[in-house]
């Protein structure tokens, strides 16, 4: 129980990576308020699964790329539950296509959801954090951020982005005891990838030098980590969790 008794934000977790970090969470004795943006269905059937063993959880509908929206999420989550301990910023989209076909919207929606979410949510919940001289802010990057990807150059900009913010925002507030990291995941097999063909998916895992494609759990894994008191000398830091996929 490695989180029991935090109250923790997780946005974008109606499938995927964050439904498997809430449901980590959940294991580790954390309260979880969750967001999505359109999967209603799926956030009402996340919220059920949560709390079926006791578990304190709650949705709530909230784009990440509006600052409004961040705004009355923690508004809401601090009188549903008090405080917030943990805010993980893992709402992501990716809409691909080479420099010479992107579309200025293209480039701007990523960057909205990937990287102005991050800030959206962390300046929101910033004055709870001061005021109770806590917090671990966890920014879900990805190994394309560090490396660049051809084909990928919004949603690389937008993951590299944020770990210039994670390292900015762990200088700024290390004082206070709120610590900020990024996880940089490498290819993590989801519900997204199993439409994929499989041949490219096995030449992909075969790649990789741990030879396998990763899990959500591997993931959230990591983020119990940095969410914990674990990990209370760490700030500032990116957490490649790619097989080895790199190893910088
Ligand atoms: P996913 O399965 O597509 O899930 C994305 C989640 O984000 C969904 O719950 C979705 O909610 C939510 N979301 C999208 N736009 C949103 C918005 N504007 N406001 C609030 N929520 C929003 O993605 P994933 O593969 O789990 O990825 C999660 C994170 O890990 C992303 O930041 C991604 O870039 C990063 N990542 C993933 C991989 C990978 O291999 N999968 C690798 C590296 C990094 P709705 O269902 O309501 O739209």
């Amino acid at each position: 129980m490695l989180l029991q008794g935090k109250i923790a934000i997780i946005t974008g977790a109606s499938r995927g990576i964050g439904k498997s970090i809430a449901k980590s969470f959940i294991a580790q004795g954390a309260t979880v308020a969750f967001t999505y943006r359109s999967s209603e269905e799926k956030a009402i059937e996340l919220e059920k699964e949560l709390t079926v063993n006791g578990g304190k959880a709650k949705g709530f509908k909230s784009d990440a790329s509006k600052m409004a929206d961040a705004e009355s999420l923690v508004k809401d989550v601090l009188e549903a539950f008090g405080t917030i301990d943990i805010v993980v910023n893992n709402a992501g989209i990716t809409d691909d296509t080479l420099l010479i076909r992107m579309s200025e919207e293209q480039w701007d929606r990523v960057i909205n959801v990937n990287l102005k979410s991050c800030f959206n949510l962390t300046k929101a919940v910033l004055k709870t954090m001061l005021k109770a001289r806590f917090g671990s802010i966890i920014n879900i990057s990805s190994v394309v951020g560090v490396q660049g990807n051809a084909g990928q150059a919004n949603y690389a900009a937008s993951k590299a982005g944020i770990l210039g913010f994670t390292k900015s925002i762990a200088l700024e507030l290390g004082s206070r005891n709120i610590r900020c990291n990024a996880i940089a995941p490498g290819f993590i097999e989801t519900e997204m990838t199993a439409k994929l063909d499989p041949d490219t998916v096995q030449g992909w895992r075969n790649a990789i030098p741990l030879k396998r494609g990763g899990t959500p759990e591997d993931v959230a894994n990591a983020c119990i980590f940095l969410a914990s008191d674990m990990s209370s000398y760490v700030t500032g830091q990116t957490l490649n969790v790619c097989g080895g996929m790199i190893t910088a």
